[in-house]
Parts: structure tokens; sequence; C-alpha cells
């Protein structure tokens, strides 16, 4: 390293809240699928961000865009409309296949939103405001206090004393643990299609369908947490689509914005009716001009590029390499998840896996201690997964 690059980050570790036991370099540019150190070295880039950079980096017409908007106008409150907020709420209403957006500036604001606007319709319909929330064991939905709430490891909660929501943990892809918290002040019951922080787990069809049935005859609102798995990285648009699943109120961030913090979530129209009115809910920046255009961009590339199809393309040959690695070393014990939100899970810690494959030109993140975590751009092809194998590989080999 640099005696400029190690300067920087004694400086950071002198200023910054030390809230991250950050890798030890400093990121300066990013290009296409390639990331580069504040010293030029160059890194094959498989965490994006944290699934946040699907088109990879400067996708033409992106930066564009932003410029354009930049020489407009950047923001304006919500007390007043503007079109780029206008343009991506119809595009994200079409992807989604959801009927009513409310733009937030991330994910937790997102989550938070939906668990406002559920337990807002469960006031509504029931005329209570005791309500119950049902979420689940092993997931994360953010580190606000609505959303740390609802997030299902306890070593996220355990400083920060009453949670603002009471919610019971259930089992992932087990209904009847689901069944079994059900009472008559469930309002919502609250899911990520593909557990990401968890560990790449992917809910079956069969919870998601029981999930649905359950939740709609007791008149309680599903949300499904789509703010990682969601945005094509399964191989649709959001994973519940996969199997026409549909929640009543879904959150996404991410990749919405392809590096501009912007988030959203969305109500069906039934429950609309019973939620959220002037007055319930606001945010100053959310929707904002410059972060309603990069999601408009992002939506018209996706759009015109079947950016879901690709990952549907390319993802059996990432996965088909992810096996081979999987069978061939013993230190792996399974490889989970779906599309390109794949996890390697290890008899062992992986930070010095990854500490290595970065020495090597390779970026990396973990789930949990031992999972391995794979979320690359969206538009990676079979040379950037080969270039990930044969930086991965001889670290494995030497592992034993
Ligand atoms: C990252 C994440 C969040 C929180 O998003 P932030 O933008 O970090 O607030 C919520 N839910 C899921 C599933 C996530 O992966």
């Amino acid at each position: 390293m640099s005696e400029k690059m190690q300067q920087l980050i004694n400086e950071a570790e002198q200023d910054l809240l030390h809230t991250y036991n950050r890798y030890q370099i400093v990121i300066d540019r990013g290009e296409g699928t390639r990331l580069y150190d504040a010293d030029g070295k160059e890194y094959l880039d498989f965490v994006a961000g944290i699934a946040v950079f699907s088109l990879g980096y400067h996708y033409p017409g992106f930066d564009e865009a932003l410029k354009a908007q930049i020489d407009k106008i950047l923001h304006t409150s919500n007390y007043y409309y503007n079109e780029p907020a206008i343009r991506a709420a119809h595009l994200l209403k079409e992807a989604s296949r959801m009927d009513r957006v409310f733009f937030t500036n991330s994910g937790a604001e997102a989550v938070e939103g939906a668990l406002k606007a559920a337990l807002k319709y469960a006031y509504t319909r029931r005329g209570q405001d005791d309500y119950e929330v049902i979420a689940l064991e092993h997931s994360f939905h953010g580190r606000t206090f609505g959303a740390l709430s609802v997030t299902g490891n306890a070593h996220y909660r355990e400083a920060f004393g009453t949670m603002p929501c009471n919610v019971r943990f259930a089992e992932m892809n087990d209904l009847d643990s689901v069944k079994a918290l059900v009472t008559d002040k469930t309002a919502a019951v609250i899911v990520e299609p593909v557990q990401g922080e968890g560990g790449l787990i992917p809910a079956t069809e069969e919870f998601l369908r029981g999930l649905r049935e359950l939740t709609k005859e007791k008149d309680i609102c599903l949300i499904f947490d789509e703010v990682q798995c969601g945005m094509g990285r399964t191989g649709y648009m959001y994973a519940w689509q996969k199997y026409g699943i549909r929640p009543d109120i879904m959150a996404t961030a991410k990749a919405l914005g392809s590096g501009v913090p912007v988030g959203a979530f969305l109500l069906t129209e039934e429950t609309a009716a019973y939620s959220l009115t002037a007055g319930d809910h606001g945010t100053t920046y959310g929707g904002n001009p410059f972060a309603c255009a990069a999601a408009a961009k992002v939506l018209e590339i996706y759009k015109e590029k079947d950016i879901p199809a690709h990952v549907r393309e390319i993802a059996p040959y990432f996965t088909e390499k992810l096996d081979g690695l999987a069978s061939k070393y013993s230190c792996i014990l399974e490889r989970r998840g779906t599309g390109l939100m794949q996890g390697l899970v290890f008899d062992r810690p992986v930070a010095p896996v990854i500490a290595e494959a970065m020495k090597n030109g390779l970026i990396l993140i973990n789930a949990g201690p031992n999972i391995l975590r794979f979320v690359p751009p969206l538009v990676i092809g079979r040379e950037e997964i080969d270039g990930m194998v044969s930086i991965l590989e001889p670290i494995l080999s030497g592992l034993g």
C-alpha cells in the first residue's frame, strides 16, 4: 500500500465513528465491472457496493441522465410535483406490478414505510392500535428502529432497548412456525423472498404460497422486503414474480438508483385504500428529482436491455462454477442462493479468503462469518465469472 492510501485510512479512522471494520483499501473509481483503489490497482468486483451497482459502473447513458438532471434541479420537496418522480413511479409500477409508490432515501426507510403502511391498514380495518408483527429469524431489514425491530439477529438489537414494533420471529420456510405466532393482533408478516445478510436463503414457493393464503384469510398485510433480492438479481424483476405470489406491500432500494441513494415502498391498490393518507407519512428528500432521475434511468435501461433475462441466461454458468468449487474443496459445505445472489458456506470463517482475494484483485464479502457472498453487477459475463474463479481457486486449494 502506498503512503498516500495509508494516510487516508489513518485520517478516516480518526474522524469517522468506528461502526465498520473496513477493508484496508480506499476505493477511488469504477469502470464497468472493475474497481480501482487510490493506488490505481484494479479489482474485479463481485460485491457491487452490496447489490447496488447492478449495471456496473458508468453504464452507457446513465451518467448523462444524472448530469442533465443536475443542470435542471436537484430537489424540490414533496409539496410540489416533479417530472423525474412521475416518470420513475410509472416505470417502477410497471416493473414491480404493484400500484402505489412512495419514494424513500434508503432500504431501511422503505421498510419503515412498509411497516407504517401495514399498521395503518390494520388500524383502519380493525380500529385497534395494539399490533404484532411476524418476522423471520436470520432476516435483515435495516438499522433504523422499526426496521431493526423486525431484523432476526438478536445481536443487532441487543443494546437498544425496547423496539417500537411488537415482533415475533418465525422460521424461514416453516409455515407452521408462522401459523403458531398468528393472533388477532397480527398486522403484518414481513419476509425477504431471498434472505441476503442472513445467509443467501431463498424462500420456497410452498412457503410463500402458504404465507399468501394465511395472510389473505386473516386480513394481515404480507410485506416482501426485496431491497437486496429485487431489481433482477434473481432473474426476475422482483423475486416474488417468479411464482406470481404478490405481496400487499413491498420494499425496494439498493439497485434501484444504481449508486444514487433511493428506495421505495409500494402498495397494492386494495391495501392503499385503507392505508396511509395525507399527513400520515413524509420525507424531505425522498423522491427528489435527482434520485428519481437515477431510478427512472435505471428502470429504462432494465426495460430496454431486459437485465433480468441476462441474469437468467448467465446464472446457470455462475452456479455451475460455484458448484464446481463446492464439490472440489472440502472446506466448502454448500452453495446457496439463486440467480446472481449466491453464497458458499464454509466450515470456517471466510475473512482470510476475502483478504487474500482482495490482495489478488477480487472484491468479495461475507454474509455472516462463514459464508462467502457473491452479489456481482448483473451485467457480468463469462469472462468475469472465469476471472473470479481463477483468483479464488488457488486460495481455496491453499486452505486444504
Ligand atoms: C440492505 C438491506 C436493507 C437496508 O437497506 P439500507 O439502504 O442499508 O437502509 C433492508 N432490507 C434488506 C433485505 C437489505 O438487504
